[in-house]
């Protein structure tokens, strides 16, 4: 049977992980979360106690970025989150972490009934060939809602207007670098969030994958 390879994006808050999480449990597909690689460059670097300006170290770092680097919990957190932003305007670290992508797409296409990536640039730079492209898109003040009650229901302290403005600079960079800005592809099925609950849009591409590929939820 033909694998089946899907490509997420959108902004932050669009509700793209949790959609690509049950995607993958209903297809049977290997999943990779492309945010959390950017994260984890963020992390070792902020660790290390790094400036932007070491973006040599930054390099060095996502080439030799593993698997288990990507469990590490504290790379939820917004201030990773936000200097992730700024490290992935760099070409030469979206390159190395590009390669990371392509050796995990070709070993999943071997193992596994499918793949499943979620990020900014999937559906124009990762997975250009993905059969299915869906671009998330929510009103910022609704997705910035959404972060803020996520924080406080994990009983982390939280100000709507800080995280409005995080989320408003995180866009304008991810929107207006130079290198692979968050756009949907041309063949992407876009999908406004902003009046949907998460289990009507994960049933609703649920529905419109099954239809047009054969393949069952
Ligand atoms: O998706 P997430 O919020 O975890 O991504 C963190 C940051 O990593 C984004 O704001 C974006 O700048 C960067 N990113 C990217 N390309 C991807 C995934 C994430 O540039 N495919």
């Amino acid at each position: 049977m033909k694998k089946l390879i899907v490509a997420i994006d959108g902004p932050s808050g669009s509700g793209k992980g949790v959609l690509a999480q049950k995607l993958s449990e209903i297809f049977h597909l290997a999943y990779l979360d492309t945010g959390l690689l950017y994260r984890a460059v963020a992390y070792k670097l902020l660790q290390n106690r790094s400036s932007l300006g070491k973006i040599t170290e930054a390099l060095k770092i996502a080439q030799n970025l593993k698997p288990e680097d990507l469990c590490i919990p504290a790379l939820r957190a917004d201030k990773v989150a936000s200097f992730a932003s700024k490290i992935a305007s760099s070409m030469d670290v979206r390159t190395a972490l590009l390669k990371f992508q392509t050796d995990f797409i070709k070993n999943a296409l071997i193992t596994d009934q499918g793949v499943i990536l979620d990020g900014r640039d999937i559906g124009t730079k990762v997975l250009p060939e993905a059969r299915f492209k869906i671009f998330l898109t929510a009103n910022l003040e609704v997705r910035a809602q959404r972060r803020h009650k996520e924080l406080q229901d994990r009983g982390i302290k939280s100000i709507y207007s800080d995280v409005l403005e995080d989320m408003r600079e995180r866009d304008r960079r991810d929107c207006e670098r130079d290198e692979s800005p968050l756009i949907p592809a041309q063949d992407a099925y876009v999908i406004d969030t902003s009046a949907m609950q998460i289990n009507e849009v994960v049933d609703h591409v649920v529905r419109y994958i099954s239809k047009r590929s054969g393949a069952t939820g």
